[in-house]
Formats: structure tokens, sequence, C-alpha cells
């Protein structure tokens, strides 16, 4: 809905007290291990700006824009430290989405580095033949046939081809310092191995790097990576092709096809670890994709997000369309949020139906049509939840009356995955998740080479989910699996106002919306809007919700809720762009260890 363009009320100077100033301070000593950067969630300030789960990816892209890189050089930096140090999210062995804000042309552009399936794939991938049923999804998982056609790589070097000022090889270059020197092992990254040591025990590779002498590394001690660091190192000397076409590939591809099982596991796993047919020519072929992206008016901004095959952009803006038919601001807090997780449910019922790879341009804009918006938000009622689950609309572009149940998608709420928002002095945005899905990927490292290999083909539907309807999302040779990762960049007057993403598998795409409600009609500032307690809706008879939201709005929202509690969700990052020219940087306070959120000048006083 087009409404008059108008920024939402700008941070007050007393919620501005609220957010901690603050820039992280960059050191970089060459060989002993670097002083390891303080974490704070929120900063302040001009001249660029960044945000990551991870002090030091945040250091090392802070400095590369205080030496004049900008946004995307500093990204990518950033990613390849988050492959090093957040190993079980994100990596060379995965894939993920980016959303780039170019301030000189003011447009929008995206990069879609998904994971694609080998081109032997049928649509009974994940199917057992002794059974005809599908796998239980750690046996999927934990094997070579989860492991999709990596695209983090080719969408660093097609970033830099576009909009870098610094190359690939320069990029790389900290975070294979990282790798080499070591960094601090703390509790998210402990527990993280610790969750996975059954899976992660098989292989020999994986053993050898994350379960030093058969444990999880103890928190506090320092973790290398030489592997990576030579990975890292080669790939600068060589360029991609040693991993699309050359060595690394083969070592990938034979990891696939022959997992490296561990002689002796310290542990037992209840499955067999199969293998899967990914070819060299698989490897070759693969190309980022540019999709346009998606775009919805809210309240008078412009949201643009991530295009199929993620459903991120789709079911963030359809859920905005019908929440834009309400007036939230003069609702309370839990009134607001009842509209919030209904509008969510409504948007999920035909992201499940009809988004997926190859889901034509049309269909998708209809889903983003105000029409549309109209009929599916005369569902909801203002005084009880709607049965769950909802049936999906019919988005033919003929609307009128209300429509009168498809399978709940409950499955996908893990979160393995990374996110980072960069904005530079220029005023380009990059707004980037990635991802190897579940956390710790397929649990297969690459032997000799220390990156994590994917299980992002897990995305597809294991069987078809729709009934006699047809399922978009299951598997098929080249196609890549849907995702939810939801980038998204919000402008106001063609310009920067925000930018947000997030991980968490499925849930991601209600803590993009649950944060641009927060910010944009709960009065919340950014930083506030990260830290609020979260609920997802996903069209489940269940609504997941932290504890703190059970607390606060249980009691007070209408009936048919069914709340059921999960310790958190989602670990967003965030960055606000206010009138005066100030940025200001939001990572979680608390969630996933708290994230690291920098700024290159802090205010004159
Ligand atoms: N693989 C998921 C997706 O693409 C993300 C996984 C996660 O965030 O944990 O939607």
């Amino acid at each position: 809905m087009r409404g008059d363009r108008m920024r939402p009320p700008a941070i007050t100077a007393a919620a501005m007290v609220l957010a901690t100033v603050g820039a992280v301070g960059v050191t970089a000593p060459v060989q002993a291990k670097p002083a390891e950067p303080a974490k704070t969630p929120t900063a302040v300030g001009y001249g660029g700006a960044i945000s990551t789960v991870d002090a030091t990816a945040t250091a090392v892209g802070l400095d590369v824009l205080k030496r004049g890189g900008n946004a995307v050089d500093a990204a990518v930096a950033a990613a390849a430290t988050l492959g090093v140090t957040e190993p079980f999210s994100a990596g060379i062995g995965g894939g993920g989405f980016l959303v780039y804000y170019d301030a000189r042309t003011r447009t929008v552009h995206t990069i879609d580095g998904r994971e694609t399936a080998p081109a032997a794939t049928t649509e009974t991938l994940f199917i057992d033949p002794a059974t005809g049923q599908p796998y239980p999804f750690d046996e999927a998982r934990i094997s070579g046939l989860s492991v999709g056609v990596p695209g983090t790589l080719l969408t660093w070097r097609d970033a830099l081809d576009r909009w870098g000022t610094r190359s690939l090889a320069q990029l790389l270059r900290p975070a294979e310092r990282v790798a080499r020197t070591g960094f601090t092992v703390d509790e998210t990254f402990a527990g993280q191995v610790a969750a996975n040591q059954a899976a992660f025990a098989q292989f020999s590779s994986t053993s050898a790097l994350y379960l030093p002498g058969g444990r999880p590394p103890a928190v506090g001690s320092t973790l290398r990576n030489p592997d990576l660091a030579a990975t890292y190192r080669l790939i600068a000397q060589r360029g991609t092709d040693v991993f699309y076409r050359g060595r690394i590939g083969r070592d990938l591809l034979t990891t696939v096809q022959s997992p490296p099982l561990a002689a002796q596991p310290t542990t037992s796993w209840p499955y067999p670890i199969r293998p899967a047919a990914m070819t060299a020519a698989d490897l070759a072929s693969y190309r980022t994709r540019l999709p346009a992206p998606t775009h919805s008016d809210y309240r008078g901004l412009e949201v643009f997000g991530m295009a199929t095959p993620s459903s991120g952009g789709t079911a963030v803006g359809e859920a905005l369309d019908i929440l834009e038919r309400f007036d939230l601001r003069s609702m309370t807090a839990t009134q607001a949020l009842h509209h919030y997780l209904e509008a969510s449910a409504l948007a999920f019922a035909d992201r499940n139906r009809y988004v997926g790879d190859g889901t034509p341009r049309p269909t998708l804009d209809e889903l983003l049509s105000d029409a549309y918006a109209a009929e599916r938000a005369c569902r909801i009622d203002p005084a009880a939840a709607l049965p769950k689950p909802v049936a999906p609309g019919v988005p033919d572009g003929s609307y009128g009356g209300c429509p009168t149940a498809a399978r709940a998608d409950t499955r996908d709420d893990r979160t393995g995955t990374t996110n980072l928002t960069v904005a530079d002095r220029w005023g380009n945005v990059v707004e980037y998740t990635l991802t190897i899905e579940a956390t710790g990927g397929s649990g297969m490292v690459v032997p000799g080479r220390g990156f994590l290999l994917n299980n992002e083909l897990t995305d597809f539907n294991f069987s078809p989910t729709q009934g006699t309807a047809p399922d978009p999302n299951l598997p098929a040779p080249g196609k890549r699996p849907r995702s939810s990762m939801s980038p998204t960049i919000v402008l106001a007057d063609g310009r920067p106002f925000l930018a947000v993403g997030s991980p968490g598998g499925a849930t991601i795409i209600t803590t993009v919306l649950q944060t641009l409600v927060n910010r944009l009609d709960l009065g919340m500032t950014l930083p506030q809007a990260l830290a609020a307690p979260r609920a997802s809706q996903r069209n489940g008879t269940t609504t997941q919700a932290e504890p703190a939201f059970i607390a606060a709005y249980a009691q007070g929202l209408p009936p048919g809720h069914v709340l059921g509690s999960t310790t958190e969700i989602g670990a967003a990052t965030g960055i606000e762009f206010l009138p005066d020219g100030r940025m200001v940087a939001a990572a979680e306070p608390v969630r996933r260890g708290g994230g690291a959120a920098a700024v290159v000048s802090t205010p004159r006083h």
C-alpha cells in the first residue's frame, strides 16, 4: 500500500541513552594471537558501521572500513572471518543471500549464493529405499546426501567484482591470520561442538579439528585451524577456480562421495552415513544468480528482500502488507503482537504452498500485492486467534471476499546460520545472511582443508507437504532448496533507513518481521527492537515463544493462541540510519552469547 512517504519517529534523545555508545578497538598483530576485541551490542556514530555475532569478525570488517574499503569489502572480510570463528554456522562449504544498496545508483541488488542439488538428484533424495519412508532428519543430515554445491565463495567473488574496491586475496588475509594464529573458544562455540559431539566423532577430519582429545575444546582455550588458513591462502593465490575446478574441489567431492569415517569413533551414531553422487561437473557449473529484490511498501517505506529460492522476501513482505491494513500504533502492544502472529501464520501458509526455487515471478508479485493482502487480512479476528494451520489463499489476481488446511511448517527452527550488516561512509549497505544450514552442517570437514560442508539440501521437503496440491520445495536436479533467510533493507525516500537480518531457520522470517514491527510500529529503538522478547508463529498449532515473551504477553493475548516455550529465537544484527547522519549498529545483547556492533567514528561531543 502506498502511503505518505514518512520516516517512523526518530529515536529520541532519552531512548538514545539506552543504546550504549561504543566502538570496538582493532588490533592486528602479525604472528601471535591478537588480543580478542571487546563485544558491545550497540554502537552509534559516523563514517561506517558493522554488526555481526562475533567480535573478531566485527573488528576485521571495521578495520577494512577504517582503511577506506567499502561495505562490500568489509562484508566479505567479516564473512571470511566468521568462517573461522563461527565455523558451525557459516563458511565456504555453505551458501547464503546478500542484499546490497548501492548509494551511487540508489538501487538495491541481491546475490543468490544458495547451494544447488547435484544433477543426479531425484525427488526421492531423502526417501529411504528400504522402507519407502523419509529418513529421520539426523540420518539425512549427517551424510553426503544433504550436501549442496556451495555458493559462498562465488558470492564473495561476484559481490567484489560488481561493487567491491579490494581483491578477494586482500580480504581473505585477516581471516587467514585468525585461522593460523587462533581464537579463544567461548561458551557458545564449545556448546555447539558438544551438541554435535556424536556426529563429529564419526569423521576423522572433524574430530581431529573440533574434538581434541575426543572432547569439545575447553572454554578459554585457543583454537587454530591451519588447514583453513592454507585453504584461504591457496584461494587468494589461485582464485576461486581452485575451489570449483581444482584441488580443493577434488577433496570436497571425495568427502561427499566417500565420507571420511573415523577408524574408531569415540561416540556411537545410530545411522549409516551415506555417500552421494556430487560430480566435478556439478561443482564447475555452479553460478550465483542476481534476482531482482522483492519489494513492498510499508507505511511509506520501501522494504527490499530476497526473492526465491529464499521465501524470506515474500513472506516478510506479505505479512507486512497484511499488517499495513491495521493501525498497529493505536493498539496495545499485546493487540499489535496478536496481529503480528496472525499475519505471520497467513504468510507462512502461502509460503509453504507457493514458494520454492522456480516459482514464477508473477506469483511472487501477486503474493506481494496489496489487493491480495487485503483479502488475506480480512481473515484476522481481533478477538481470537485463528485455528492453525490456516489454509493458503489463492494469489491469482482475482480477489474479493474471504476464502475459507495445509500442513504446518514446524520443523525448521534451527539456528545454524549467521547474519551481518555493514554500511560505509558513502552510504552503501550490505545485509548478508550465510549458512551451512544446521549448526555443524553435514558434520563433515573436508580433510586437509579445514572447512565443514553444508547440509543445505535438507531444506527441501523430504516428501510432499501440500496434499493434492503441488509442493514447490521437493528435491530436483540443479534445484536450490527453499530458504527462509531474510536479509532486508528498508529505504525512506530512496535512502537507507534500516537494514536487518537473522539466523534461525524458518524463524528468521518471524524474527525479521517482529523486529520491523517493533521498530516501525511499537515505538522501540533498533537496539530495543532486537533485544525484545520474540515469538514465532509459522502456521503451526503452537507459537514458539521465548520465556520473557510468555511472561509479558501470554495473559493479554486473545483466546486461541497456544504458546510453547523455547529458550531463544534468532541472533539478529542491524543498522539504522538516523536523519542527522549517525548510524546505529545493533547486535544481540544476550542471545547466542551476544553480538558485536561497531562504528568507524563515535559522535563528536
Ligand atoms: N538453512 C536455513 C535456511 O536457509 C537456515 C538455517 C538456520 O538459520 O539455522 O532457511
